[in-house]
């Protein structure tokens, strides 16, 4: 596994298998655990069960609309109407029918 040791700039001899992380280790690097490999890498994998409950809470939810007070179309809360313009019960970009 020549290539993982590469990746990871670990194992037992950094400088055999990453020169440049050996080279930065021995200039820069504190002594100790952080001379040999600098980078952080993970301990343990990190399970199917454990990845997927950190991802329980990244389902998008579905956007909401509201009625638009002055045109009745459908809009978002708190925004611009894109049908008529109107925003806050005044006009604030001309609408297209006006325009054209
Ligand atoms: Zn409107």
């Amino acid at each position: 596994m020549e290539e993982k040791g590469l990746i990871l700039g670990g194992g037992g001899n950094s400088i055999a298998s990453a020169p440049v992380f050996g080279y930065l280790g021995a200039a820069f690097a504190p002594p100790g655990r952080l001379a040999r490999n600098p980078m952080a890498v993970p301990k343990k994998k990190v399970s199917k069960s454990r990845r997927n409950m950190r991802r329980a809470h990244h389902a998008l939810k579905a956007a909401s609309y509201v009625e638009c007070s002055n045109c009745g179309e459908m809009k978002r809360p708190h925004h611009l109407c894109p049908a008529c313009g109107h925003y806050d019960g005044r006009e604030v970009v001309a609408s297209a029918a006006e325009t054209a």
